[in-house]
């Protein structure tokens, strides 16, 4: 079991692997950074998800280093 940061802010989510620990993140990250979920609100989808990769890539990396 793994427990890392939010990117974002000290709020931690635990997690066996990077997948679970995402999804018990989700929660939290919908309500502490809805700001930053709608900041992207303007995007295109293909934007969207080139953002969402990258998030994806980044945390990820941040999870196995941790
Ligand atoms: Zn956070």
């Amino acid at each position: 079991m793994k427990t890392l940061k939010c990117d974002l802010c000290e709020v931690t989510a635990e997690g066996e692997t990077f997948e679970v620990w995402m999804k018990a993140l989700m929660p939290h990250y919908m309500q502490a950074h809805a700001d930053v979920m709608k900041g992207k609100a303007g995007l295109s989808d293909e934007e969207k998800k080139a953002e969402q990769q990258k998030w994806m890539v980044e945390n990820k990396a941040r999870f196995e280093a941790a």
